[in-house]
């Protein structure tokens, strides 16, 4: 996996949450990969790779909000949040 940001500093792409800024060394480099395109989506028969560009690095936090029900993709998440937060 190829971090876009060097010195072990990998935002997350929803919130940039960034886990090294926060925990240290231990955080580094640490960050979940979101496939993009809903698993249950893709054709079971077909076999298919993972590519980078369908994996969204995201942290813990909003990778679970991702898949909270209803689905999610990345930009809403994002939009909601931006919207939510500038209410504040
Ligand atoms: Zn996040
Ligand atoms: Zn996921």
């Amino acid at each position: 996996m190829h971090a876009k940001k060097h010195k072990g500093e990998l935002p997350c792409e929803v919130c940039e949450f960034d886990f090294k800024k926060k925990y240290g060394e231990k955080g580094a480099l640490y960050i979940e990969a979101h496939h993009k395109v809903p698993l249950n989506e893709l054709d079971e028969n077909e076999s298919r790779e993972t590519l980078v560009e369908d994996l969204a690095m995201v942290c813990a936090n909003c990778h679970r909000m991702l898949h909270r029900s209803p689905y999610q993709t990345i930009k809403e998440l994002k939009h909601w949040l931006n919207a939510f937060n500038s209410k504040r």
